[in-house]
């Protein structure tokens, strides 16, 4: 399998490059912002893309630029592909047109079967971006609860994305022939629009933004004491399970455990910032170094956004503590 799929790879590094190269040859514009109708093909090279085996007809397209990204052509999040007996479910088809159809494209390197579903693990441009290139398909997208509403009212920079076409507020179960993907609603990273896809023959969960391996993380419109309780309910629910980041390296339990453990101490951290009735400008002065522990981390640049979101909501927060 492993060298079918190097030789597949092979095939479509070098179609890519033609892509790349020809283009170059007849002079066009080499600048990356494409119009929106003529998405040219995007290398793995040019997005920053490494596609991964994580389990059998299970895949990652893993993501390793940093935020914000060296190029609008890099991909900011990590993709998913779930092939099943007869379809495949496409998860978070990046920020643009030309990703989407680079995910188009190494799906069709894998497989002939038809991609029956996009999922939006939530709202964030950078996870939907590509929709429209699947819609046009007649491709559903899920995704849950206000999603439409915050796009179409281009909540944080989705300014002209498609929206999702499907709803899914509860459990569900995606069928790809005789391969089933649990869809699961969690909270805390998005504003009521987090959902998770689990694989159970493959013990693989895409868990979306919930996880940051090795980034600091997103929290712009978090709620960290859902986040945290989402995160420890996957932890007690998949404690074996692969695990496909949002942003970062395929990871396991572990990488829900760390994710985890930053936010218990951003959390401690506030509790003393308020202990000592600091200001959240004396906060972000003081703090604003990223601590040695989170040193080699990528996102630094969103670390004082952290800072302000755990100063909002735990130092002015009436709730007892999760942790104490
Ligand atoms: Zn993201």
């Amino acid at each position: 399998m492993l060298k079918r799929l190097k030789i597949r790879l092979i095939v479509a590094m070098v179609l890519a490059a033609i892509a790349t190269i020809v283009p170059i040859a007849i002079g066009q514009n080499l600048n990356p912002v494409v119009a929106q109708d003529a998405p040219k093909v995007t290398s793995f090279q040019s997005a920053g893309l490494q596609l991964q085996e994580v389990a059998s007809g299970t895949y990652a397209l893993i993501a390793s630029t940093d935020f914000p990204p060296a190029s609008p052509a890099a991909a900011i999040a990590n993709g998913g592909i779930v092939i099943g007996s007869d379809s495949v479910l496409v998860i978070d088809p990046f920020q643009s047109a030309d990703l989407a159809e680079l995910m188009i494209a190494t799906v069709k390197t894998l497989t002939d079967k038809p991609i029956r579903y996009v999922l939006n693990t939530h709202y964030h441009s950078d996870h939907t971006g590509g929709n429209s290139v699947f819609v046009k398909q007649e491709i559903p997208v899920l995704g849950r609860g206000v999603i439409r509403e915050y796009i179409q009212s281009g909540k944080n920079n989705t300014n002209g994305i498609t929206p999702p076409t499907v709803i899914v507020n509860s459990q569900t179960d995606l069928w790809l022939g005789d391969r089933q993907v649990r869809i699961e609603r969690v909270d805390g990273h998005s504003a009521g629009t987090d959902l998770v896809a689990y694989v159970p023959d493959a013990k693989v969960l895409f868990t979306g933004d919930m996880v940051f391996n090795k980034r600091i993380p997103y929290t712009g419109d978090s709620d960290l004491r859902q986040w945290q309780g989402s995160l420890y309910r996957l932890i007690a629910v998949y404690p074996e399970a692969k695990v496909v980041p949002g942003h970062g390296d395929v990871t396991d339990v572990s990488g829900l455990q760390a994710q985890q453990a930053y936010f218990s101490w951003l959390e401690r951290q506030a509790l003393e910032w308020k202990a000592q009735v600091l200001t959240k400008e004396q906060v972000l002065e003081r703090f604003a170094k990223v601590p040695d522990a989170y040193k080699d981390y990528k996102f630094k640049g969103i670390y004082s956004l952290n800072l302000e979101s755990a100063y909002e909501q735990f130092t002015r927060s009436k709730i007892i503590p999760l942790i104490p």
